[in-house]
């Protein structure tokens, strides 16, 4: 059986694709050279089996997803992601599992063009960790607080899809075709990475958050952060055709609570993390602009709302009547439920 080293040469040194990297993978710590004139970002995530996934989950699906989440932090800041390190607790050591698992990993980030320069590999339960290490300008750099009144808010591609492929995981709900339900699983295990789209925002948008605990929550940090409030229009949360017919399963709706098929989806589409999609805030002369930027990139987007002075965050229905969301976001200490 393999040892620690041997598991390390063979599946995580390889040849740097950067020429920042002095010393990669092999050394006590790596040696990364930071662009003049550019501010280091970092940002580490966690997948944790059995919360953030079930154990038994492709490991192709796993190492993709880690960097992804990463990838999507550095979207939010408007960052260019460079370099990643990786730390694995494993059960065993499983060949074919790591090799599998290295093949999502490289994929994205043969993408992306980031190095994986070092990281820790233990036994223990299974869990992931990925830190990603980026560049940006700091006056570019896509902060929570820089919401400011009279903004736009917009999302990228459509909500709750992730949310709701966990949902039919958890209940073994059917009365969803089968590529419905391929196409939410694909948004749950390989969520969208808006890194080149968030690049070619720069110097456009004021504030940005990416979505992992679902927009009502998320869009709360950045009210909070910038002191101000914002109204959401319910009917105007971007949803995809699977998401719209499988979001009517009653296993989804019964757990919701609410009778009205259309307030049902956007209380979902509200509350469901994981979809990773970006979030953020635009002065109204700027609109234009941001629409181009993002039909260039075939990227699908919604303006969703408006960012106001009166603090705390408001939804209305259709025709304007306030509504008031039943559930808030994924909240890992306050929810009880994770995935069995
Ligand atoms: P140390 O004991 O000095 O902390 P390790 O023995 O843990 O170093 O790791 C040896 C080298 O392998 C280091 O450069 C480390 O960054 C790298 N490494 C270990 N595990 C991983 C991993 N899962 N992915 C990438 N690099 C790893
Ligand atoms: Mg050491």
């Amino acid at each position: 059986m393999p040892g620690e080293f041997d598991l390390i040469t063979t599946f995580f040194k390889r040849p740097s694709p950067r020429g920042d990297v002095v010393l990669g993978v092999g050394d006590d710590a790596a040696v990364l050279r930071v662009p003049p004139g550019q501010e280091l970002l970092v940002s580490i995530d966690t997948l944790v089996a059995g919360v953030h996934f079930f154990p038994d989950a492709d490991p192709r699906a796993l190492g993709y997803k880690a960097l992804a989440v990463n990838l999507s932090d550095m979207a939010a800041m408007g960052a260019e992601p460079a370099w990643a390190t990786l730390a694995l607790t494993l059960p065993a050591v499983d060949t074919g599992w790591l090799a599998r698992f290295c093949e999502g990993f490289d994929a994205l980030a043969g993408a992306y063009g980031v190095a994986l320069i070092g990281g820790n590999t233990t036994r223990g339960p299974l869990s992931i960790t990925v830190q990603i290490h980026g560049f940006a300008r700091a006056d570019l750099v896509f902060r929570r607080d820089a919401a400011k009144a009279g903004d736009l808010i917009y999302v990228t591609g459509t909500l709750g899809d992730a949310g709701l492929a966990l949902a039919l995981l958890q209940s073994d709900a059917d009365g969803c075709a089968e590529a419905h339900r391929a196409f939410l699983m694909e948004r749950l295990y390989r969520p969208s990475v808006r890194v080149r789209e968030a690049l070619g925002l720069r110097g456009l948008v004021h504030a940005a958050i990416d979505l992992s605990d679902g927009l009502y929550a998320d869009l709360g940090h950045v009210l909070a952060a910038s002191g101000v409030g914002a109204t959401l229009r319910l009917a105007d949360l971007p949803l995809s055709e699977a998401f719209r017919v499988c979001a009517q399963a009653p296993s989804v709706t019964s757990a919701l609570q609410v009778d009205d098929a259309a307030l049902a989806r956007a209380e979902l589409a509200l509350s469901a993390g994981d979809d990773y999609e970006l979030c953020f805030t635009v002065e109204p002369g700027r609109a234009a602009a941001v629409e181009a930027v993002l039909r260039e990139f075939g990227c699908r987007y919604a303006r969703v709302g408006l960012i106001e002075a009166e603090p705390g965050l408001r939804c209305v229905l259709e025709d304007g009547t306030p509504y008031r969301p039943r559930r808030g976001g994924y909240d890992h200490f306050a929810t009880a439920s994770s995935i069995p």
